[in-house]
């Protein structure tokens, strides 16, 4: 469903993606490792077109992403029909952005009222069902800041399943909560993979992306150095910069 083909992306003369391939296929739980600054957060921020890449293309579900092609040429999509695409691809962030004067509720149902023009009822129903999947059935009337950082980011989670999105794209989305905090949200993740959501998971939960990963792809200066099934990349490195950084992990 994910098809990256030879993703390049500069910041200046910094070159971050150095040629990025990767497939994804439907139901497929990717978790994308690798140093700092490797590269990570800014290939799945190509994926929605928050980066604009230097060269190479993405297809999500057979759309280019970001361009339309005419001839040989691609040309930029505006805003308006990159939201549309958006509206496919949901992302959890290190730092849940939910609404802060927004309840838990509004949040979650919001979205699909105004970008995939769904009824307030059909949303709201949608949206209860969603926090009991994210065990906070009953907290729909919370405010953001009434909540734990785990609990908000499992909202951020049910927000971006509210949209229906054939894709789930997660930026270290535990990095930032208390370690007490991180076990009921790699577990509201694990549902959803076990639910066959397609996801790609940017992650240092070495054990997560042990037991729900298909696939491991690590990466390191914008190249994916090394990929496979999660037991032969984390227990079986092949290469000497994987190696290196699973030692420094543990
Ligand atoms: P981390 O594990 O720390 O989140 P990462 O693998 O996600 O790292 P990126 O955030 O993708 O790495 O950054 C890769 C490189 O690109 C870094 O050197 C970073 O400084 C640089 N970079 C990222 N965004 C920008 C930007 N908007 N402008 C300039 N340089 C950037
Ligand atoms: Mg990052």
């Amino acid at each position: 469903i994910v098809e990256a083909v030879d993703v390049q992306k500069s910041f200046g003369p910094l070159e971050v993606l150095k040629g990025i391939n990767l497939s994804v296929g439907k139901g497929e739980v990717v978790c994308l490792l690798g140093p700092s600054g490797s590269g990570k957060s800014t290939f799945l921020r190509c994926i929605n077109h928050l980066e604009r890449m230097t060269r190479g293309r993405i297809l999500v579900d057979g759309q280019l992403i970001g361009y339309h092609e005419r001839g040989d040429a691609l040309h930029e999509m505006s805003g308006k029909e990159l939201a549309v695409q958006r509206r496919d691809i949901g992302m959890v962030f290190q730092r849940f952005n939910l609404f802060a004067h927004q309840d838990v509720l509004t949040n979650i149902s919001q979205p699909p009222i105004l970008n995939r023009g769904k009824s307030r009822e059909e949303a709201v129903a949608r949206a209860r069902e969603l926090l009991k999947m994210v065990d906070l059935e009953g907290r729909g009337s919370a405010y953001p800041y009434q909540l734990s950082g785990g609990q908000q980011q499992r909202v951020a989670i049910a927000r971006a399943l509210a949209m229906n999105p054939k894709l789930m794209l997660f930026d270290e989305p535990t990095s930032a909560l208390d370690p007490e905090l991180v076990g009921e949200v790699l577990s509201v993740m694990r549902k959803l993979a076990a639910d066959g959501m397609t996801m790609i998971v940017v992650t240092h939960e070495l054990s997560f992306a042990r037991d729900v990963a298909d696939r491991i792809v690590f990466m390191d200066q914008g190249v994916v150095v090394e990929e496979g099934p999660a037991r032969d990349v984390l227990d079986n490195p092949r290469q000497e910069r994987t190696q290196a950084f699973l030692r420094r992990m543990h």
